[in-house]
C-alpha cells in the first residue's frame, strides 16, 4: 500500500475514552494471566491507532501546510493529546500493578514497566499547571528565535537565512553575518535570561512536588533513562575532555593552516576549505537512484527496505512550495512503516538525510513486529546510534555522490562528528551546574558556561565579541530550553556509532550482524543493555573514548587535507 492510499479519521475521543477505561477496568480486575494480556494487546491497539492517525495527520500538514483539512487536524491533536496521554497514564499505573506483572514482563520484557515506572515517578496530577507553564515558555522561546528579522546586505533575513554566510570566503562577511546574527540574540538578552530564568525555577518546584531533590534527576527520569545516572554521565564527559578536546583543538589547527588565517577566530571555523565544500554532483532524482544503489550493495536488509519506500512512496524529500521546514523521521505503527521527511538543499546536508535518518527509518522498519508500541523507538541516545552508525556505515559508497571529493567529504564528516562531542559536553556540563544551582543570577550563568566552554575548547577565541566572551553562546542552544539533558544523547550515540566505523573496516559481515541486532531489537531494552546485544563498548567505561580517538587519530593522521 502506498503512502497517499493511507485512510485518515480523526480520532473520536469520546469513544476511545470509554473504551480506554473499560480496557484499563477489565485489566485490572483479570482473572488470568490471558485475560489481562489480551487487554494490553487491545490497550496497545488503541495506542497504534491513535498514533498511526497523528502521524498521517502530521506529515501530510508538513507536506503541504496550506492544507487547510490537515492544519484542523493538527489543532485537533494539540487539544487532544493530553486527554490521551492521561488515559496512558491510568494505563501505566494499571501496568505496574498488575496482578500477572511477572508472566507479562516474562512474555514482553521489563522495558515496557521500567517505562511505565518513570511514567508515573515524573506526573503527578498537582503539577499539571506548572507543566502548562514550562510549555508555555518553551513556545516562548520557540516564537522569540522564529521572529528574528535582521538587516544583513541589503537584505532583511531570518536566523539560518544567515547561516549561509558564515562559511563565506570572505572573512569580513563572515565575522559581519556572525555580528548581526549575535546581535539578535545582545538585543534580546534580557527577553531570553528571564526566560530561562522561570524554566528553571518552574522544573525546579516541579521536581520539589514530586519528591526530587532538584531538577537534575528529573531531567534524566523524563529522558526515561533506567540504566544509567549522573556519575556516569561525569565520567563520559572526562574522557571527552582527556581525548576529545586535543584532538579537536589539533583539527583545528590544521583548518587554521589550510584555510591560511594567522589566527582562528570563532568566525573563521565554519570555513573549512579555500575551495568549497564537498557538494553532491547531481540533483535529488539522482541522489534517490545511488542511494538505492548504496543499500542495494550494503545488505539484503537494506536493499528490501530502501525498495519499500521508494515504492510506498514514504519519503518526501525534496523542497516545495508550502512545505514546511527541516526534517524528520516518524512512523505508522498500523502499517508498520517508517517515512523520512526533508528539505534537499543541494548541499552534502542532503547525503546526510539519505543515511541519517534512513537509519532511523531502518531501525524503525526492523523492530516493526515487536508488537508493543513503547518498543517501535528506544530511548533518544540509542536512536542516534541507529542513524549516526547508518552516515558511518554507508562510507564505501560516498563517492557514488560526490565522486573525486568523497574523501573531502569524509574528513568533513569526521571532522564535525568529533567536533559535536566537546561542544555537547559543554552544553551537559552546564545545565547539570544550572540546576543544580537554581538561584543563580544570569550573569553568574554565563560567567559558568564561558569557564566549562574553556574547560572543552579552550583555543575558541571570541576576538572583539565581547557578548560571546561574557559566556552567552548557550542562548542560542534550544534543547536547553525545550528539552533539557538530551543534548549529551548525541554524544554518547556518536561515540557507539564511531564504534561501528572502526569494526567495520576490520569485520563487514560481523558488523553489519551487530548492526542488525540493535536495529530489530528497536526500544525493547535500555540504552546499555542493547549496546551489550549489539557488542559494543559502554561509552561510559573508562578506555571506551580512547579505544575510538586512537585509530580515528591515525586515520587523520595520514590524510592530506591541504590538498582539499
Ligand atoms: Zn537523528
Amino acid at each position: 500500500m502506498k503512502f497517499n492510499e493511507y485512510e485518515y479519521n480523526r480520532p473520536d475521543m469520546n469513544e476511545i475514552k470509554a473504551k480506554y477505561n473499560e480496557l484499563i477496568n477489565n485489566f485490572e480486575l483479570a482473572a488470568t494471566f490471558e485475560k489481562q494480556d489480551d487487554c494490553l494487546a487491545s490497550i496497545n491497539q488503541i495506542n497504534a491507532d491513535f498514533n498511526t492517525m497523528e502521524s498521517i495527520a502530521y506529515v501530510r500538514h508538513t507536506v503541504n501546510t496550506t492544507d487547510e483539512f490537515y492544519d484542523r487536524e493538527i489543532d485537533f491533536f494539540d487539544e487532544n493529546k493530553p486527554l490521551f496521554e492521561g488515559l496512558n497514564n491510568k494505563y501505566y499505573k494499571a501496568l505496574t500493578k498488575a496482578t500477572f506483572r511477572d508472566q507479562l514482563e516474562q512474555k514482553w520484557g521489563s522495558q515496557l514497566f521500567v517505562l511505565a515506572d518513570l511514567k508515573l515517578k515524573t506526573f503527578k496530577e498537582e503539577i499539571v499547571a506548572d507543566l502548562q507553564n514550562e510549555n508555555k515558555l518553551v513556545s516562548e522561546y520557540k516564537k522569540l528565535i522564529a521572529s528574528a528579522k535582521i538587516e544583513f546586505e541589503g537584505k532583511e533575513r531570518n536566523l539560518s537565512q544567515l547561516k549561509p554566510f558564515f562559511e563565506s570566503k570572505d572573512r569580513n562577511q563572515r565575522k559581519e553575518a556572525q555580528k548581526a546574527y549575535w546581535s539578535f540574540f545582545r538585543e534580546n538578552n534580557d527577553k531570553i535570561d528571564d526566560i530561562y530564568d522561570k524554566l528553571v525555577r518552574i522544573r525546579t518546584s516541579i521536581a520539589e512536588k514530586l519528591g526530587y531533590d532538584n531538577f537534575t534527576q528529573l531531567g534524566y527520569d523524563r529522558m526515561e533513562r533506567s540504566d544509567y545516572g549522573i556519575a556516569q554521565v561525569v565520567n563520559f564527559r572526562k574522557q571527552v575532555n582527556k581525548y576529545l578536546t586535543p584532538l579537536t583543538v589539533n583539527l583545528r589547527d590544521r583548518q587554521k593552516k589550510r584555510i591560511d588565517v594567522d589566527k582562528l577566530y570563532y568566525y573563521d571555523t565554519p570555513f573549512q576549505f579555500t575551495t568549497g565544500n564537498a557538494k553532491p554532483h547531481g540533483d535529488a532524482a539522482w541522489m534517490i537512484n545511488n542511494a538505492s544503489r548504496m543499500y542495494s550493495q550494503l545488505s539484503p536488509e537494506t536493499e528490501e527496505f530502501f525498495a519499500m519506500m521508494q515504492e510506498s512512496g514514504l519519503m518526501d524529500l525534496e523542497t516545495k512550495k508550502g512545505k514546511a521546514a527541516g526534517g524528520y523521521c516518524i512512523n505508522f505503527s498500523n502499517y508498520k512503516t517508517p517515512f523520512i521527511f526533508s528539505n534537499f538543499n543541494g548541499t552534502a546536508g542532503d547525503v546526510d538525510v539519505l543515511t541519517h535518518e534512513a537509519g532511523h527509518a531502518f531501525q524503525n522498519y526492523s523492530s516493526r513486529n515487536l508488537g508493543i508500541e513503547e518498543y517501535y523507538w528506544p530511548t533518544a541516545e540509542a536512536c542516534e546510534v541507529h542513524s549516526m552508525g547508518m552516515e558511518l556505515l554507508t562510507w564505501p559508497w560516498m563517492d557514488l555522490f560526490f565522486e573525486e571529493e568523497a574523501d573531502k567529504y569524509k574528513f568533513t564528516h569526521m571532522g564535525s562528528a568529533l567536533s559535536f562531542i566537546p561542544y555537547g559536553s559543554i552544553i551537559d556540563e552546564f545545565q547539570h551546574e544550572v540546576y543544580a544551582n537554581p538561584d543563580w543570577t544570569p550573569a553568574e550563568r554565563d560567567k559558568a558556561f564561558r569557564k566549562i566552554e574553556r574547560k572543552y575548547k579552550p583555543d575558541i577565541d571570541y576576538e572583539d565579541n565581547d557578548y560571546l566572551e561574557k559566556g552567552s553562546f548557550w542562548k542560542k542552544q534550544g534543547h536547553l530550553f525545550f528539552m533539557p539533558f538530551y543534548y549529551i544523547d548525541y554524544c554518547l550515540a556518536q561515540i557507539c556509532a564511531l564504534q561501528f566505523w572502526k569494526k567495520y573496516q576490520e569485520d563487514k559481515t560481523g558488523t553489519w550482524e551487530d548492526y542488525m541486532k540493535l536495529c530489530q531489537a528497536g526500544g525493547s531494552k535500555p540504552f546499555t543493555v542493547l549496546l551489550d546485544l549489539a557488542n559494543l563498548e559502554s561509552p561510559f567505561k573508562d578506555g571506551c573514548i580512547k579505544s575510538v580517538v586512537d585509530p580515528i587519530s591515525n586515520w587523520l593522521d595520514e590524510i592530506d587535507d591541504s590538498n582539499f
